[in-house]
């Protein structure tokens, strides 16, 4: 896990998951912020190690709430907006 990722409380629960989140490299910062595979047995969201990741409106980072609700949306089944405003238009 790179440096630039928040400092959580991790907790491994892999026989009762619900959903599974974890940092990976997906292309760098300012690609990619994250992504979500949807799945009946298996739903996983996989953000970016390498973004700049904080809690909350912060210059030059990305807010890991914003990104996690937009994902999430995504393991429900929702696609992207065709608007250019607010968290389910097109951020990964
Ligand atoms: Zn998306």
């Amino acid at each position: 896990m790179g440096a630039a990722v928040p400092n959580f409380t991790w907790v491994r629960q892999e026989t009762s998951a619900k959903l599974r989140v974890t940092f990976s490299h997906h292309d760098g910062p300012r690609g990619t912020l994250a992504s979500a595979s949807p799945s009946f047995t298996n739903p996983t969201i996989i953000f970016d190690e390498e973004e700049s990741w904080t809690v909350g409106a912060v210059a030059g980072s990305v807010d890991l709430e914003t990104v996690a609700t937009h994902e999430i949306g995504h393991i429900l089944g929702l696609a992207h907006a065709t608007i250019t405003t607010g968290v389910a238009m097109t951020l990964a």
